[in-house]
């Protein structure tokens, strides 16, 4: 092997990495992500020549949810993001409303004689019937409402007509009306929830 070959004078007088701090460079646009930003992702039709700069964990989110996001305002995208974090929580009072329909009111009174336990079985205190439970209930019930659906909908009519609504409620559809948005939220929040549901699939 010759050692003094143009090649190792070329390899030698390689530059060495640069040792010097990098600059703090864009922060991720994603709503809260604090992370370096770097990547580039379209806003999506009529706003061709508009990017978002995320880190890569979420412009891989913003990927997978291009179609959805497609269109929407920046601020509506925001407000997506940012409820996200919180876990799509409803942000509607839940143990609300009404009691459960078709079961009689006792109103804390105990059935001694298990008379409504006698009338087919309905009424009366329900050992299986959790606080938690009927609170998750409630909180069900009214995201069915947010979305016009009757208690008990299917997985498939949920889907539709959140489809359905998100198309209605888009800004982009109402000349870009602030209360169109407003409700855009609560639906997109309402789906979400029962979504997390199981059972939903
Ligand atoms: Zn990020």
């Amino acid at each position: 092997m010759k050692f003094d070959s143009p090649l190792f004078d070329k390899i030698r007088i390689k530059p060495e990495n640069d040792r010097r701090p990098k600059k703090p460079g864009p922060r991720c646009q994603w709503s809260g992500c604090k992370n370096e930003a770097g990547h580039r992702a379209p806003k999506g039709r009529g706003k061709e020549k508009d990017y978002w700069n995320f880190c890569i964990e979420h412009v891989r989110e913003y990927n997978q949810n291009y179609n959805f996001f497609s269109g929407m305002t920046d601020d509506a995208v925001l407000a997506y993001q940012k409820d996200a974090l919180t876990g799509h929580r409803p942000t509607w009072k839940m143990g609300t409303g009404k009691r459960g329909a078709g079961r009689p009111d006792l109103g804390g009174a105990a059935d001694p004689f298990h008379m409504f336990h006698e009338l087919g079985g309905r009424g009366g205190p329900d050992p299986d019937h959790k606080p938690e439970q009927r609170i998750v209930r409630n909180a069900e019930r009214k995201a069915l409402e947010t979305l016009g659906l009757e208690a008990g909908a299917a997985t498939l009519e949920i889907k539709s007509r959140f489809k359905e609504l998100v198309k209605r409620h888009h800004p982009d559809a109402n000349g870009g009306d602030r209360s169109s948005e407003d409700r855009l939220v609560e639906i997109i929040q309402a789906y979400n929830y029962l979504k997390s549901l199981p059972g939903f699939s």
